[in-house]
């Protein structure tokens, strides 16, 4: 075996930070309902029949079971209109037994997905992607944070990842992981760039970055030379192949063979970021019946 076959970066496995961060969760739910008698809850509105959507919420569901949140599953048909979607959301808002409110996306086409977010209470929103809440981690106050970039934060701290410092890029704006994931690279004092489609000679920009976070929903487009030597490098594409074989493997958006030869570390898929997703949702949920309380 030669050098190159013989190195391979080191894997960051999500499973035992997502396992301590909903285990400090059950503990304060615990805490509280003893303490308190508060009984955080969590309501998941899923709209229509799309079966990763349902995989997502049964996921969010079990995990609430873990620790102890409460869960109120809602799903809707298909045919459900923007109206009649607004109504149940008025109503999860006027429920005091309510903590936070999900709503799986992506809806269905009829309906106006920018209305329904900005419908949700801000105080409910736990997946923080109401304009208040955005606003707020724009302005670096953050009350929710999306639960996939809180959750990739927690993956470089409670690896001893340093971020103040580091260069760090992340090729993806979406306002769902790329923009928000930039914004809390920055307040750690990174140096952040972000990339996208219209950037010019990507791989010579993500070479630079000792922290690259890849949120573009591409299999394995992030190869080998995209990545400078040693870095971290956090996958955070979930994508599927069409082929019958390969219909139930997950993919990243890198390119683990090349990544294994060039990278310091790196996430896996599936493995990493996305159960992190989960478990911020948790703490989310419980940072919502706290602070609606006061507590
Ligand atoms: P998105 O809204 O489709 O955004 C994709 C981003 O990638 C866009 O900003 C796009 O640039 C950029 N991009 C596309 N092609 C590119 C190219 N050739 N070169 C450079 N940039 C390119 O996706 P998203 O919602 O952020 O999700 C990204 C991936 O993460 C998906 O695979 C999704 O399934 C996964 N995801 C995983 C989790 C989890 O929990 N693990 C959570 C959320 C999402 P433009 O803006 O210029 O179009």
């Amino acid at each position: 075996m030669d050098a190159r076959e013989a190195r391979r970066a080191e894997i960051l496995d999500g499973r035992p930070i997502a396992d301590e961060i909903k285990c400090e969760v059950a503990r304060e739910v615990r805490r509280l309902k003893d303490e308190e008698q508060v009984k955080p809850c969590l309501a998941a509105v899923q709209v229509g029949d799309n079966d990763a959507s349902a995989v997502y919420v049964q996921n969010k569901m079990r995990a609430c079971a873990e620790v102890g949140i409460e869960s109120a599953p809602h799903a809707l048909p298909g045919s459900t209109t923007t109206t009649e979607l607004l109504a149940l959301i008025a109503a999860l808002n006027q429920r005091d037994d309510i903590d936070g409110i999900l709503v799986q996306l992506p809806l269905p086409e009829q309906i106006d997905e920018a209305s329904i977010i900005e419908a949700v209470d801000p105080a409910k929103d736990v997946d923080g992607f109401h304009p208040a809440n955005v606003g707020l981690l724009a302005m670096g106050r953050p009350r929710f944070v999306p639960c996939t970039p809180a959750g990739i934060i927690e993956l470089l701290e409670r690896n001893q990842i340093e971020i103040a410092g580091a260069n760090a890029c992340v090729i993806g704006r979406s306002q769902i992981v790329g923009r928000p994931v930039a914004g809390l690279l920055l307040q750690r004092h990174a140096t952040v760039t972000i990339c996208h489609s219209r950037t010019r000679d990507l791989p010579s920009v993500t070479r630079q970055a000792d922290i690259l976070v890849a949120a573009i929903g591409r299999p394995g487009f992030v190869r080998g030379e995209y990545i400078k030597p040693g870095a971290t490098v956090i996958d955070v594409g979930v994508n599927k192949l069409r082929g019958a074989a390969e219909a139930r493997a997950l993919f990243g958006d890198e390119h683990p063979a090349e990544a294994d030869l060039v990278a310091g570390r790196r996430t896996p898929v599936p493995g990493g970021v996305g159960l992190l997703t989960v478990a911020m949702l948790m703490r989310n949920t419980l940072q919502a019946a706290k602070s609606r309380r006061g507590l």
